[in-house]
């Protein structure tokens, strides 16, 4: 298999080549980290979407949904802390004029510090066999204790000069730590500076009193300060989540990583209101069902941790993420985020308005807490887009790109192919089509040999074709094909929507 940077490169290569996503406004040389979703790329982002709306609001009676505007009052930014607080700290190396977060230069070096305990684990572990104590070699090994004490060492010196603003501090700590620049190579950097993340425009004319609003950096706040118009008008009772799908907007310091950091992205996110207290209680059930849903996406469990956050934010009091191992690297995938009570107490103080819930089984007012889910749609596209791509030598020698994509999130469930243009089999085929269209993405395709239309489906993911022949006309059987075995079953037309029932739902 190609190395991670390669096989990165192979998946960006495909996604544009068969319709998945293309880079916006290509003909003018694209827009940096912003993508377009084309025809084969938009059914398999619809799917997930709609794949996480059902788990979320359809399978959970306490769940309902919301879409808010993108838009909304500039205090809302102020009270959510965004004005003041989401920020970035870059650093620019003066050699390759590359910016970088400051945050994620320390967090790597982190990252690699911990990568070398783990090889001497893996070394040791591999010279002592089965009598190797993992526990003990952690807490023993010199050049392992060296490492912790230093990684321990940074951490407490890096998240409170983050906490203080200190970004002198912060500047000091990557000279101290020799991180150089990973394309020039060099140490000149400039100063820290802070950078907000959020895109602002004007709304109004000029000659009004135009008003400078902000393009949302996440979907979470519209569902805050609808907290009440939806716990009213769907009769909630606490514990309830709010549920919604949308735009988000940062204009995002370093972003070149194809949809892992865009600039316009969309989340899904779910804010679970619960009872002072009990947040925790909700954190870690949140935490495991958050987890259950991506590993019933067919993805393997490996693909997957948690990463429990050393430094929250300020409206945190426990967050984790669950990370996925994208050929970049295991990054963040969902956020899950217990926020208190501090964007209900925020808004309740800003807008002079009562964001209170009347708890009848206590018998007592208060501002609900607050558990967070928040998922990437489009990191969750990137995931299953770079879980199914495989590149396949087959037994004839010939090899074929495949995307595994699980049937449910296949942009196309199944294909209909005449296998040859002629003798009816086109208007037979079309028969067929015309049954099946209703209840399944189905494509039509005549153009052609037969098993060039198989290696188009099998890079396009779709898990099933449906060939009309000869036979077809005697006996009204066709043949199906699973994209992963290869294999070919004759069945009966009038059997093919329960076949496929039965298939397309695993
Ligand atoms: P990161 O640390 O990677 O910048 P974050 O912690 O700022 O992410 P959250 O604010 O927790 O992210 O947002 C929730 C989810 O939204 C993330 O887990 C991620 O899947 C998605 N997300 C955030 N920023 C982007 C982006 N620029 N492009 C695509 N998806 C994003």
């Amino acid at each position: 298999m190609a190395s991670n940077e390669e096989l990165f490169r192979k998946i960006i290569a495909h996604a544009k080549e068969y319709g998945f996503v293309f880079p916006s406004s290509e003909i003018y040389d694209g827009l940096s980290a912003v993508y377009d979703y084309g025809p084969f790329g938009v059914e398999l982002k619809n799917n997930i979407k709609e794949y996480w709306w059902k788990s979320m609001v359809q399978y959970h009676e306490n769940i309902v949904g919301l879409d808010a505007a993108i838009f909304m009052h500039p205090a809302v930014w102020k009270a959510s802390g965004h004005v003041d607080a989401f920020n970035d700290p870059m650093i620019d190396n003066k050699d390759s004029k590359k910016r970088y977060r400051a945050d994620v230069l320390v967090e790597d070096f982190i990252l690699k510090l911990e990568d070398k305990i783990e090889k001497e684990a893996e070394k040791a572990a591999k010279r002592f066999g089965d009598t190797f104590d993992g526990k003990m070699f952690r807490e023993t090994n010199p050049r392992v204790l060296e490492n912790l004490q230093k990684i321990q060492e940074i951490k407490q010196r890096f998240y409170p000069a983050l906490e203080r603003n200190d970004l002198a501090d912060v500047k000091l700590l990557i000279e101290e730590l020799g991180i150089v620049c990973p394309i020039s190579g060099s140490r000149n950097w400039t100063e820290v500076r802070q950078f907000n993340l959020m895109f602002s425009t004007q709304m109004g004319s000029v000659n009004e009193d135009a008003n400078t609003i902000f393009l949302r950096p996440e979907t979470a706040q519209g569902i805050f300060v609808n907290f009440l118009n939806v716990q009213k008008s769907a009769r909630m009772k606490i514990p309830f989540g709010i549920a919604q799908i949308g735009k988000a907007f940062r204009n995002e310091i370093v972003a070149r990583q194809f949809l892992f950091r865009m600039r316009e992205f969309e989340q899904m996110e779910m804010q679970y209101f619960v009872r002072p207290g009990e947040e925790m209680k909700w954190y870690s059930y949140w935490k495991d069902e958050r987890m259950k849903w991506h590993l019933s996406l067919g993805i393997p469990a490996e693909k997957y941790r948690f990463h429990d956050h050393d430094k929250l934010a300020h409206y945190a009091n426990a967050a984790a993420d669950i990370e996925f191992e994208f050929p970049i690297g295991f990054k963040e995938i969902e956020g899950i985020h217990s926020r208190t009570n501090f964007d209900l107490g925020a808004h309740q103080e800003y807008s002079g308005k009562k964001m209170q819930y009347f708890d009848q089984e206590l018998d007592e007012r208060y501002v609900p807490y607050v558990v967070e889910t928040s998922i990437g749609l489009d990191r969750t596209f990137l995931a299953v887009l770079s879980n199914a791509y495989r590149e396949e030598k087959l037994d004839d020698g010939s090899e074929r790109v495949v995307l595994g994509i699980p049937a449910r999130l296949a942009p196309i469930k199944v294909a209909i192919l005449p296998l040859i243009k002629k003798d009816g089999l086109p208007e037979k085929a079309r028969e067929l089509m015309d049954t099946l269209k209703y209840d399944y993405r189905c494509f039509y395709e005549e153009k052609d040999t037969i098993g060039r239309r198989y290696r188009r489906m099998d890079a396009l993911g779709t898990p099933y074709c449906l060939t009309v022949d000869h036979q077809t006309l005697k006996d009204d059987t066709v043949t199906i094909r699973d994209r992963d075995t290869m294999k070919q079953e004759r069945i009966r037309i009038t059997d093919v929507s329960i076949v496929l029932r039965e298939k397309v739902a695993k």
